[in-house]
C-alpha cells in the first residue's frame, strides 16, 4: 500500500489575476497529485469559507501535512473525514475550504496515479463501484458575460448555448466554437466591442437581456437549427441584482416584484428556446422558486447554484420543497470530494439533472471537473467559453 509522504503548497495566480494555491501530494512510491484551487465572484452565502492564500499555504504545508503523513490516499473517506475533523468548524473556516479541497483532490489524483488508473475511471469506481460506468456530459458554453463577471451593464451573469443532448461531444464542442466565432463577427459588424468577461464570453456594453438573446439566436442560426440542434441557457445569478424588495434590471429600467420577475421569465421562455435557467431568484426567495418550479419544471431545467452550494443538507430541504430540478456541482462550494459525491448521489436519486461547473476565477490548467463530470454521469458541464484554454 502506498502512503502519503509529503504535502506541500505554494501560491500561483488564477485566470482573474488573483492569488490562489497549488497543492502537491507526494506518495512514498513517487506518485504525485497536484491540485490548483478556483475562486468564485458570485458566491452563495452558505458556501464553505476560504482562508487567505498565505494562511492556506501554511495550513496545508504545516498542519495538514503533519496530520496526513503516512495515511493511505486511496481511503478518500478517511482522508476527508480527517480534514473535516481537524478543521472542526461547520463551514471549514479554520483550515479553509481552499486548503481542504486542494488536499482532498490532490490525494485522489495521487492515488489514481499510484494505481495506474486514469482519473475518470478511478472516480467512477469510487462513485458507482464500476470503473467502466461513465458517460460524456453535454458541454454548456457561456458565450456572453454580464453581472459580476463583466464590467458592462448586463444584469444577468451568463448567456449560454447548449447543444442538443443527442449530439456527440466532439460535434457539440465544435458547435460551441463556431457559435462563439459567429458572435464575435456579429459584434464587430455592429461596431460593438469584443472584450471578454471572467469566463471568456463576450462582454460588450449596451446590451439588454433581450438583445443578448437575439444576438445568440442570430449567431447560432447561421449554421444550426435553433430550438432543435442548439438551445439557450441563462445563469441569472439573481442574488447580484436583488435589492431589498425588487429585482432591479437597470439596463431596462425595470424594478420588478417577484411575480413580475416570473412574468419576465415567462416572456423570455416564450420568445427564445431557453431550456436552462440557473439561479433565477435570490437563494432565500423560496416562494418564488416554488412558483417557477410549479409552472416550468416540465419543460425547463431550473438549476440551483447559490441555492444549493453543493451541500447535501441544503439539497435535502430543496428536494422536499420542490424548488429545482437540476443542480450545479462545484466541489469548492463544499470543500471535500466525499461530500461532493454524496451531494451528486442525493441529487440523482431525486431525479435531478447534474451540471458540474468550474468557477469564474479558475486555473484553466486544472481539469479535475472534466474527469468528475464523466465519472458521475453528469448531464452537463459548464466551463466557460471555448476561448482561453477552457
Ligand atoms: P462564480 O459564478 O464562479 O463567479 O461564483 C459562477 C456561477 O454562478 O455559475
Ligand atoms: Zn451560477
Amino acid at each position: 500500500m502506498s502512503v502519503i509522504e509529503n504535502i506541500s503548497c505554494h501560491k500561483i495566480v488564477n485566470s482573474r489575476g488573483d492569488w490562489t494555491i497549488r497543492t502537491r501530494v507526494l506518495l512514498n512510491d513517487g506518485s504525485v497529485g497536484i491540485q490548483t484551487i478556483p475562486d468564485g465572484a458570485s458566491k452563495g452565502k452558505r458556501e464553505a469559507i476560504y482562508v487567505p492564500v498565505e494562511k492556506s499555504v501554511q495550513m496545508v504545508s504545516d498542519v495538514i501535512n503533519d496530520a496526513l503523513k503516512g495515511e493511505d490516499p486511496s481511503n478518500q473517506g478517511k482522508i476527508d473525514r480527517m480534514l473535516v475533523e481537524i478543521d472542526g468548524t461547520k463551514n471549514k473556516k479554520h483550515l479553509g475550504a481552499n486548503s481542504i479541497l486542494s488536499v482532498s483532490l490532490a490525494a485522489c489524483k495521487a492515488a489514481a496515479r499510484s494505481k495506474g488508473i486514469p482519473l475518470y475511471r478511478y472516480l467512477a469506481k469510487m462513485f458507482s463501484g464500476d470503473p467502466d460506468n461513465f458517460k460524456f456530459p453535454t458541454p454548456v458554453f457561456n458565450v456572453i458575460n454580464g453581472g459580476k463577471h463583466a464590467n458592462n451593464n448586463l444584469s444577468f451573469q451568463e448567456f449560454m448555448v447548449i447543444p442538443a443532448g443527442r449530439i456527440s461531444y466532439d460535434k457539440a464542442y465544435e458547435m460551441g466554437v463556431r457559435i462563439y466565432q459567429s458572435i464575435e463577427n456579429l459584434l464587430k459588424k455592429e461596431g460593438m466591442d469584443v472584450d471578454i468577461g471572467d469566463e471568456g464570453g463576450f462582454a460588450p456594453n449596451n446590451l439588454t437581456v433581450d438583445k443578448a438573446l437575439s444576438l445568440l439566436h442570430k449567431a447560432a442560426g447561421e449554421k444550426y437549427k435553433v430550438g432543435d440542434e442548439v438551445f439557450f441557457g441563462l445563469d441569472v445569478a439573481a442574488d447580484s441584482f436583488k435589492k431589498i424588495f425588487k429585482y432591479v434590471i437597470e439596463e431596462e429600467g425595470l424594478h420588478l416584484s417577484g411575480d413580475e420577475m416570473i412574468n419576465y421569465y415567462r416572456n423570455l421562455l416564450h420568445k427564445y428556446p431557453i431550456i436552462y435557467l440557473e439561479d433565477p431568484f435570490y437563494e432565500d426567495d423560496h416562494t418564488l422558486w416554488a412558483k417557477l418550479y410549479e409552472e416550468f419544471s416540465r419543460n425547463v431545467f431550473i438549476v440551483g447554484d447559490d441555492l444549493l452550494v453543493t451541500n447535501p443538507q441544503v439539497l435535502e430541504q430543496v428536494i422536499q420543497k420542490d424548488l429545482a430540478n437540476a443542480a450545479i456541482v462545484k466541489p469548492n462550494q463544499i470543500g471535500t470530494l466525499t461530500e461532493t459525491l454524496e451531494f451528486i448521489k442525493l441529487a440523482q436519486e431525486a431525479n435531478m439533472q447534474i451540471c458540474v461547473s468550474h468557477r469564474s476565477g479558475d486555473t484553466a490548467e486544472d481539469t479535475f471537473i472534466a474527469d468528475l463530470s464523466v465519472a458521475v454521469g453528469a448531464d452537463f458541464i459548464k466551463s466557460g467559453a471555448p476561448a482561453r484554454g477552457e
